[in-house]
């Protein structure tokens, strides 16, 4: 979050980019965090936290869509290395949530595996079409965070890490106005 405010300030220190930090990262890797965002070209983890070699896994999907591999890919940092930190990042004006939004409310699927990620993200959809408000994508953008926090914490492998207080899921949602991260579930106290 310190990396996100320099982000936000413009203040940024690139941290952990140099050729020393490659050596040092070469062999062995423990990153203190695990990012699941989304695709969209305007939100890098790295970037808008101000971090660098060796300090997150991130997996990216569209929307954050969610499956075993992608869970799979999730459990890997704090099963191998002891991540204690996993962030569900969503954001906003997501093209594929709206995508999502559309072609389940319209009842038309869209092409190709495209629909892998309209499946995905169908829970959310249901739960934010219950919600309304003014701005329903932006609902189910960030009920597709809540959601994903949700199950990763009951996650058959994350949740005795959980309980034991060796790993926060948190969510969170990124302004594509800002920069700034929002904390919306499980910040770690
Ligand atoms: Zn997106």
């Amino acid at each position: 979050m310190e990396g996100n405010q320099r982000w936000v300030s413009g203040n940024l220190h690139h941290p952990d980019r140099d050729p020393n930090r490659r050596q040092l990262v070469a062999q062995t890797q423990k990153p203190f965090g695990s990012i699941l965002s989304c695709i969209d070209s305007r939100v890098p983890p790295e970037l808008l936290f101000d971090t660098g070699l060796g300090d997150l896994y991130v997996m990216r999907t569209g929307g954050e869509a969610d499956g075993p591999v992608v869970t799979g890919s999730v459990e890997y940092g704090p099963l191998t290395s002891g991540t204690p930190l996993i962030v569900v990042l969503g954001h906003q004006r997501c093209g594929a949530v709206k995508a999502a939004y559309t072609s389940l409310r319209d009842g038309k699927p869209l092409p190709g595996n495209l629909q892998a990620i309209v499946r995905s993200l169908r829970p959310a959809y249901a739960q934010a079409v219950r919600k309304g408000g003014p701005d329903p994508v932006e609902t189910m953008a960030r009920v597709q965070v809540t959601l994903l926090t949700a199950d990763l914490r009951s996650d058959g492998v994350l949740a005795p890490l959980v309980s034991r207080g060796s790993l926060a899921v948190v969510g969170a949602f990124y302004s594509l106005d800002t920069g700034k991260v929002e904390v919306l579930t499980s910040a770690p106290s």
